[in-house]
């Protein structure tokens, strides 16, 4: 047996010996005396009993040791900024941002909700609140009003932490008007904002509501905040994901199994040492930001980059740049930055010295083969695909390199990673498929450390959402589809939900339809993703119109069409605008009412339909048809 096959055996196996090695990886205030509770599945608890704190293994600990090493490095090229922070920096700025957060009343177990571009204040307030045993839940900034409003409601946030503003491509993308609308839209209204003014945008503040945290900073310049001591299960965070429904889940995490797996992925997945730096391009308002930008490089005393821009402005050499200078030593990305810097000036991968550089690891989407091969070839070092969910919080699959440097595929993501019992199971039937045969992957409970525990709030929806679409088994879906071949390697063919992936950004189609179905000029609509072979998918809809004369000249189209992705801009975001809008008069729909939307979407990317015995009137197919060959 391989050295990794007998690890990953052993994770399975003697799960509780094993995961109590690699507890061994954290302080623990006070030690845990259970390694696993699972007497009421699918809900497991990790290291029962065991106190510890996510902001004193990040920060604190690292102190003694490494107070003067860099910790942060924060680069703006959207404002021509950059600040680098020792660990005794990072400390000092946690401790002024959890005094400034206590000051306002925050306390162990409410929520804090982060609106923030990617500015070291971000990274500070989710330490801040981690110190203070608060939960914060981060809200992607490009996201708008509605979906803040959701998440307001659902997180009930007793303080919003925010920015006057982001920037993208060089231009000013103001937050605090979008926040204020969000907030009117909420009915569970904060107590307080607490807004960094980067000086960017005009800031109206709301009397009483809103404080400066320039103010509240220099109050605790001194401050020492003690950390709160959190039992394992108490969750850190919640961060909201879409699915089938319009209503996007509260991922809840736990705190001493988050700290654990992230800490053991960073030896035997990142295969990082203290000391290292990584560079992971990718946003605090995805899971990969919250893992790999902020919580597993600092545990793992590391410096971590935390990037403000885009990977080709200035131009496409400025992540290599970066990487020089820096001496980075990991970079995580997704594809879809790899296909952009793809149509840059080749030479940019070889101008720079990028000696310091070990492995670049890609995640969030599917990694085609010829993107793969060039950034492979381009970079001259291992480039390591990974498969993971905003649930699990860390890789399922990929290739565990810090244990056994096993070869791995093109297109391939890898194999189990120890501690997922993975399955890959007929959906009709729930048994277990062959090698080569395609299906559901799901997962086998307990999940292993560090995975979503509840979905906040619900735990009835965690169950019935994630546990209960496999027949006759209690198997966690992830709801991608996957095949195995002889060699035991896994392939992720798509999902098998309405789950749209832009960019390695997931975005529910559900959502998405209900924006634009607020048009007052929409009767119903469809939204789909359709391939696109820079962003993986892109979301495209197909309209009905109250009146169908609405869009009847080629201008009306046009006018409308804007206006339609004016409103998803303003409600959504930018990232979740459909790149196409079709007006037709009726959807393709099965007698019972219920979308087609895989018909719709197999017109689209130009295959099959397939037998569609439920479809009740052909001609909405044609329709489709006709609406997408003529542009
Ligand atoms: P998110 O929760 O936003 O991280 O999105 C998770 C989804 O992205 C997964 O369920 C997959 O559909 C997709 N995904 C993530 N990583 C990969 C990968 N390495 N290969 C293929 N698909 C991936």
């Amino acid at each position: 047996m391989s050295s990794y096959a007998s690890f990953y055996a052993r994770s399975i196996a003697s799960r509780e010996a094993f995961w109590a090695e690699q507890a061994r990886l954290i302080d623990w205030e006070t030690p845990f005396s259970k390694v696993l509770e699972y007497d009421n599945p699918p809900f497991a608890k990790w290291f029962v009993g065991g106190r510890t704190n996510l902001c004193h293994n990040a920060v604190d600990r690292h102190l003694p040791s490494r107070a003067t090493q860099n910790a942060l490095i924060w680069v703006s090229t959207e404002t021509d900024q950059e600040r680098v922070y020792t660990y005794a920096e990072l400390s000092a700025e946690v401790n002024r941002m959890a005094a400034s957060l206590a000051s306002l009343g925050v306390k162990r177990g409410e929520r804090v909700l982060i609106y923030m571009p990617m500015i070291p204040e971000a990274l500070f307030a989710m330490l801040a609140c981690a110190r203070l045993g608060a939960i914060h839940s981060v809200v992607f900034g490009g996201f708008a009003s509605v979906n803040l409003a959701a998440r307001i409601d659902d997180a009930r946030p007793k303080v919003i932490v925010s920015a006057d503003a982001g920037s993208r491509n060089g231009k000013v993308v103001p937050y605090k008007p979008l926040l204020d609308e969000g907030i009117a839209l909420a009915k569970a209204k904060p107590a307080n904002v607490m807004l960094v003014d980067r000086g960017l945008a005009p800031m109206a503040r709301v009397e009483g509501r809103d404080v400066d945290y320039a103010v509240l900073r220099a109050q605790h310049m001194e401050a020492e905040v003690p950390c709160e001591w959190l039992e394992s299960s108490e969750p850190s965070y919640v961060l909201y994901t879409s699915g089938t429904t319009g209503k996007p889940k509260g991922v809840q995490r736990d705190t001493g199994g988050y700290a654990v797996a992230l800490a053991a992925s960073m030896q035997h997945i990142f295969c990082a040492q203290p000391g290292d730096t990584m560079f992971a391009a990718s946003d605090i308002g995805w899971v990969v930001g919250h893992s790999y930008i902020v919580y597993a490089p600092l545990l793992a005393g590391m410096a971590t980059v935390m990037y403000e821009g885009t990977p080709i402005r200035p131009d496409g050499g400025i992540w290599w740049r970066i990487v020089e200078k820096y001496r980075v030593t990991q970079v995580f990305t997704a594809p879809t930055a790899i296909r952009v810097l793809k149509k840059q000036d080749p030479a940019y991968l070889t101008q720079y010295d990028l000696s310091s550089l070990r492995l670049l690891f890609l995640a969030g989407e599917p990694l085609d083969e010829p993107t793969a091969r060039w950034i492979t070839e381009g970079l001259g070092k291992p480039v390591v695909d990974n498969y993971w969910q905003t649930e699990t919080g860390w890789p399922i699959l990929g290739i565990a390199r810090g244990v056994e440097v096993v070869p791995s595929k093109l297109g391939s993501p890898g194999m189990p990673v120890y501690g997922y019992d993975v399955k890959l199971v007929n959906e009709a039937t729930g048994e277990d498929c062959g090698p080569n045969e395609k299906g559901v992957l799901a997962i086998e409970g307990p999940l292993p450390p560090g995975c979503m525990s509840t979905v906040w709030g619900d735990d009835a929806r965690f169950v019935k959402t994630y546990w209960e679409t496999v027949p006759g088994r209690l198997l966690y879906s992830s709801f991608d589809w996957g095949v195995r071949d002889d060699d035991g390697y896994y392939f992720i063919l798509g999902r098998t939900d309405d789950v749209i992936n832009v960019a390695g950004h997931r975005l529910g189609s559900r959502e998405i339809e209900e924006s634009i179905a607020s048009h007052p000029a929409v009767a119903e609509v469809a939204v789909i993703g359709v391939q696109d072979a820079l962003k993986g998918q892109v979301a495209v809809a197909f309209a009905v119109l109250r009146q169908s004369d609405a869009a009847a000249t080629p201008e009306a189209r046009l006018a409308l069409e804007g206006d339609v992705m004016k409103i998803v801009d303003r409600q959504l975001g930018a990232v979740a605008r459909p790149a196409r809008v079709f007006f037709v008069s009726m959807l393709p729909k099965t007698r019972s009412g219920k979308l087609l939307r895989r018909a719709i979407q197999a017109i689209c990317e130009g295959r099959e339909t397939g037998d569609l015995i439920t479809l009740e009137d052909p001609a909405a197919l044609e329709q489709v048809r006709d609406a997408v060959r003529g542009g």
